[in-house]
This record gives structure tokens, sequence and C-alpha cells, in this order.
């Protein structure tokens, strides 16, 4: 049987969350960090940890079927490869910023100013559709302290919080692109049975994530006005309690509205609300 090949982050902001993500696929390996390549034991499967920069390249020719990597260096690096999931972390914004004491206001005062970016490509396009000619500098690293320096007049860079922008006396000023983690393949890998169970996997555990287990108490009075409120997979599970006119109701809610939905619930005559965790949502 054939042995797909997945790309992930050696060390850095997406090696973590990219080695949880796969521990949680129930993927079981060595997360050495001294070794290019861990095997899987229990899926057909090789990890092969490297530079973020390198795997959209890595996946485009073959060497490996698959990869987690930025949104951002995917852009940058210009490769034919297929997008296969968004993942939902390493999120960050590629963004224009200025010294805070800058006068620059419209992007039409970038014309004539220099730029310094480790990300040409994106930024060149960016300018190219905004219609302004400035001087990108590409450097390698440490954009934020070029314009201290005197070596540009802004920079664009990944930004998160904007706590390095702020410490440096930058003020974000245009958003350039947002990015988060995806998972890639090389093109036609969506179509074999391994990359599909793989992505199979990845998005229950995603499902999961983004939902909540509930379980709680309600009179029968009460019963039909919590159920209208619930969405839950298909219809609740309700479960009678010792107490005569007393059920349990079991279902799931989506963490984006969480906090709302459970306020309405007490109101609708919730009581002894439980919320658990997730681990896996298989349709
Ligand atoms: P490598 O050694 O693998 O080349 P790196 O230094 O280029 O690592 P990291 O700083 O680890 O890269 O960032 C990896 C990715 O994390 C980025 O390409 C981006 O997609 C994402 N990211 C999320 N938040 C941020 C942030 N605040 N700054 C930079 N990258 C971020
Ligand atoms: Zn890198």
């Amino acid at each position: 049987m054939k042995t797909l090949k997945i790309a992930i982050q050696k060390s850095g902001r997406l090696n973590e969350k990219s080695v949880e993500l796969l521990k949680n696929c129930g993927l079981s390996f060595e997360n050495y960090k001294s070794s290019l390549i861990s095997p899987v034991s229990n899926f057909p499967l090789e990890i092969l940890f490297l530079r973020d920069d390198d795997i959209p390249e890595y996946v485009q020719d073959g060497i490996a079927d698959l990869g987690i990597v930025g949104e951002n260096v995917i852009q940058e690096t210009e490769v034919a490869v297929s997008y296969l999931q968004r993942l939902g972390f390493g999120k960050c914004s590629l963004k224009i910023a200025v010294p805070n004491n800058n006068a620059i206001q419209h992007l039409d005062q970038l014309n004539g100013k220099a730029i310094a970016t480790t990300y040409p490509v994106i930024l060149g396009k960016f300018l190219k559709e905004k219609n302004i000619q400035a001087d990108i500098r590409t450097i390698s690293g440490s954009v934020e302290i070029s314009p201290g320096l005197g070596l540009s007049d802004a920079i664009c860079d990944l930004v998160s919080t904007g706590g390095t922008l702020k410490s440096n006396g930058l003020v974000p000023f245009a958003d350039v692109m947002s990015s988060e983690a995806v998972l890639i393949g090389r093109k036609g890998s969506e179509d074999e049975e391994l990359v599909k169970e793989l992505i199979q996997r990845i998005q229950s555990v995603l499902r999961a994530k983004e939902t909540k287990y509930v379980v709680l108490n309600v009179h029968t009075d009460n019963l039909s006005a919590i159920i209208n409120l619930l969405p839950g997979v298909k219809s609740p599970s309700v479960v009678p309690l010792a107490e005569a006119n007393w059920v349990a109701v079991h279902t799931v809610i989506p963490e984006r509205d969480f906090w709302d939905k459970i306020s309405q619930l007490k109101q609708a005559g919730a009581q002894g609300i439980v919320v658990m965790p997730i681990e896996k949502i298989i349709l």
C-alpha cells in the first residue's frame, strides 16, 4: 500500500498546532525535534518536518503529498497546489504599517515611498491592483525595525495582535491579505482514497472543536421552549429523570453563539447545565 507524506513546520508558530491536529486525528507518531521524517505507526503516513517556506514547493513537486502551511507562504511562493481544508489556526494578517508620527493617511500617499517586506510578491500584486508605484525593499527579517533605521518609509508584515508593531512605533495602515493555516495537496491528490480519509478525520476534529456537548435538566412544561432554542446535530435527545415530570436534554451547541444560547436556555427554565468538550464529530 502507498504511504502518504505530509509536510509540516519543523519549529515555529505552526508546529505545535499542526502536531496537535494530527494527533487528534488519532495518528500515532514520535514528535522528534531532531528528525526530518517521523513514521506514523497506525496509518500509512510519514510526517516530514520542514521550514515553512519550503512546504509549498515540496507539495507542488510531489516530494510530499500534503502540507500544512500559512496561506501567506502559498501566495508568496506562487505554487500550483490544491487547497484542501482551512484549519482555523495560525490566523494573522499581512498589513502595511507606517511610523505613528507619519502623515501618511491614504494609500495614494505611498506613491514614491519605500516599503520594506519579506512578502514582495503579494505586496507587488496589491500595489499594482491599487495602481500605486512604490519601491518594494525585500529584506529577510526584522522588517519592523527598518523605518526606525531609515531604510524604508513603511513596512508590510504579518500581524496578529499588533504588539510588535506598537512596540516599534508603527501603526497598521492597510490590510493586504488575511491568512490562516491550510491543508494543501499535490494537484490531483484530493481524489486519492487515503487523502480523502485523512481529510475526513481532520474535518471531524475541526467540527468537534467548534461545538460543545451540553446536558441540562428541565421540567416537561418548559421542554418545548428549550427544544426550540436548540440546533443539535439532528434533534436533541430527551432522557427521563428519576423525578417525575423532569427530563435531561442532551445536545451540541456551536461555540460561536455559546454564551447567548446558555443565557436563553436558563431563561427558558434550564437547570444544572453541564458543558463538555467534544473529541470528534463524524457525520
Ligand atoms: P521557519 O523557520 O519555518 O521558516 P518562520 O520564522 O518563517 O519559520 P513563523 O514565525 O514560525 O515562520 O510563522 C509561521 C506562520 O505562522 C506564518 O507564515 C503565518 O502564516 C503564521 N502566523 C500567525 N501569526 C503570525 C504572526 N503574528 N507573525 C508571523 N506569522 C504568523
Ligand atoms: Zn519561514
